[in-house]
């Protein structure tokens, strides 16, 4: 029999999502690309589970450092440039 007006129970248990799909999905989470449904679930599993609350945490990390990386200059500070130099010459 088809259940029409499922419980909160009931929609907890269909959020649920293991720690592995939550894995796969938390990086898209992160970015905020995941489609409502799965961002959902993916939230829904976060709520009650600290390792994967962690590994999130972890994600956002390592994307502000990568961001950190890709905004840095490849050239040196000018006065960086005249430190060598001046060593260089002492030398
Ligand atoms: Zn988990």
């Amino acid at each position: 029999m088809a259940n029409d007006n499922p419980s909160p129970d009931n929609i907890r248990a269909m959020l649920r999502i293991t720690c592995a799909d939550a894995g796969v999905l938390l990086s898209d989470y992160h970015d905020g690309t995941l489609p409502a449904d799965d961002r959902e679930r993916v939230a829904s599993h976060i709520g009650g589970c600290v390792a994967c609350g962690v590994i999130l945490e972890q994600i956002h990390t390592t994307t502000l450092a990568l961001r950190a990386v890709g905004s840095a200059r490849a050239v040196p500070e000018q006065d960086t440039i005249d430190r060598i130099l001046a060593r260089i010459h002492r030398a």
